[in-house]
């Protein structure tokens, strides 16, 4: 294993000169730290991603280039010698611009994901020039020469055998004599596309790089001190969480909890790298160690919302003590590629919710052709406009009454679905958006304010 440490900073962490400015503080604080992987700057890819989707008015695709231009210009301005830097991220948003057009004609997924990275690709050339000012002896390295994936556009797998040694070859001897930064989110598959690794992939590529590295240690640096026992912004009484073991974490990640990219663990998990969470802008107040062995496994530890939830429901009568039915249903969405997260079944109906989305963003949706096949099965019924409410611990499906408490706080909802029981970590259910976070004030309230 190496010595050193990999940290990953946020939009936020990077979203002006003082933010990148207090990063570079961190960085220079660790020696150890030899890798640094850093998102777009704070709203940059949103942008992108609007331009990605097609705007055919040009005068609204300029003002939002404008605004692009304005975000970097600002960070720019404050630099002692922003010369090469300048001309780096200007010629970067003249792609932008060239990419919009063509995005403006006909999106497609390859083509969002060429545009979307750019965000990344700019702030990292500051992000280095900022460290260098300061005297730290800082290179810009183009991820896309180690990070190699699939072709998936929008929500690309990585390939780990390639990705070792790409890393072996292009980052290890770099960083004997540099800090290294790179960009989280983006990396290139085999034919030489930019692939995205999907929103909020950078925690991702943070850890898939630390385990190609054999880091010490992966820290994420974000906008809040660690992991809360829900997401502070809706429950103001949430607390952080000092220590939280992988399996936790990993149930928080995918269970929609923004602090961590779903698939952030996965790596560390691999590999044992011991994750530390914190915030950038008050790095003083510690922040939450994500390990393999904690002190204390709760039986409630935290709750987690994904909105943006798309419920397919079926019915047939044939369903009723017939076999087959399942397998048929599946065998078209295997065929379409339509990947599902939660199910639940009766006699003669089954509800699914389908998994979670790309790069593009928005709900995910039941291709037109799944939907005719499956429509010769069965009825079927699309929702939007749904959350996931999780409620996360430990050994909850051999704990008594917990379901009682859970479900008395929230008598007064309507929950469209429940899953109980298959996990020992969750108890989760769906519910309309426009009462999720709602419930999740109430849970918290009961459940974790006391
Ligand atoms: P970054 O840009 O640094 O990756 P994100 O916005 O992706 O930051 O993630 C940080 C945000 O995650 C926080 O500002 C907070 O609103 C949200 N969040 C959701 N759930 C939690 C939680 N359990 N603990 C802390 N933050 C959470
Ligand atoms: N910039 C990308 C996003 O906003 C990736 C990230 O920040 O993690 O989704
Ligand atoms: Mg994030």
């Amino acid at each position: 294993m190496s010595l050193f440490n990999v940290a990953k900073f946020g939009g936020t962490s990077v979203a002006n000169f003082e933010a990148m400015s207090r990063c570079a503080d961190i960085i220079e604080n660790n020696p150890n730290t030899r890798l640094v992987v850093s998102s777009a700057c704070s709203g940059v890819t949103n942008f992108l991603v609007e331009l990605a989707n097609g705007i055919s008015d040009q005068a609204q695709r300029d003002q939002i280039l404008k605004r692009l231009d304005e975000i970097h210009q600002a960070i720019l301005n404050q630099l002692e010698d922003a010369n090469e830097t300048s001309v780096a991220v200007s010629h970067i948003l003249e792609t932008v611009s060239h990419l919009a057009e063509a995005a403006s004609i006909q999106s497609n997924k390859k083509l969002t994901d060429h545009l979307v990275a750019c965000g990344e690709l700019m702030s990292t050339h500051i992000f280095a020039q900022v460290l260098r000012e300061r005297g730290v002896k800082a290179t810009r390295v183009d991820i896309r020469d180690v990070l190699r994936t699939d072709s998936q556009f929008g929500k690309a797998e990585p390939n780990l055998d390639q990705i070792k040694s790409l890393a072996q070859q292009h980052l290890i001897p770099m960083c004997q004599d540099f800090v290294v930064v790179t960009q989280g989110f983006i990396g290139c598959d085999e034919d030489g596309n930019t692939t995205t690794l999907g929103r909020g992939g950078s925690d991702y590529s943070a850890a898939l790089i630390a385990e190609a590295v054999e880091a010490e240690g992966l820290e994420i640096w974000t906008d809040v001190p660690g992991i809360y026992t829900t997401d502070p912004r809706i429950a103001p009484k949430a607390t952080p969480i000092s220590e939280i073991s992988f399996s936790e974490a990993s149930e928080m990640a995918n269970f929609g909890a923004k602090i961590l990219h779903p698939s952030t663990l996965v790596p560390a998990l691999r590999h044992d790298i011991p994750v530390f969470v914190g915030s950038s802008k008050e790095p003083e107040k510690g922040g939450t160690w994500i390990r393999h062995q904690v002190e204390s496994s709760p039986l409630f530890r935290a709750l987690a919302l994904r909105c943006n939830q798309t419920m397919v429901t079926l019915r047939s009568v044939e369903m009723f003590h017939a076999y087959g039915f399942l397998a048929k249903v599946f065998e078209v969405l295997a065929k379409h590629k339509v990947s599902v997260d939660l199910i639940t079944t009766s006699e003669v109906s089954v509800s699914l919710t389908l998994d979670q989305t790309d790069t593009s963003g928005g709900a995910p949706q039941l291709p037109e052709q799944a939907r005719l096949e499956l429509e010769k099965l069965c009825t079927v019924e699309i929702e939007h406009n749904l959350c996931l409410v999780a409620l996360i611990g430990n050994n909850m499906s051999e704990s008594k009454g917990y379901a009682k408490q859970v479900f008395s706080t929230l008598e007064d909802f309507n929950l469209r679905m429940i899953c109980y029981g298959a996990s020992p970590h969750n108890l989760c259910f769906l519910l309309h958006e426009s009462v999720s976070k709602l419930a999740i004030q109430k849970l918290h309230q009961d459940l974790f304010e006391y």
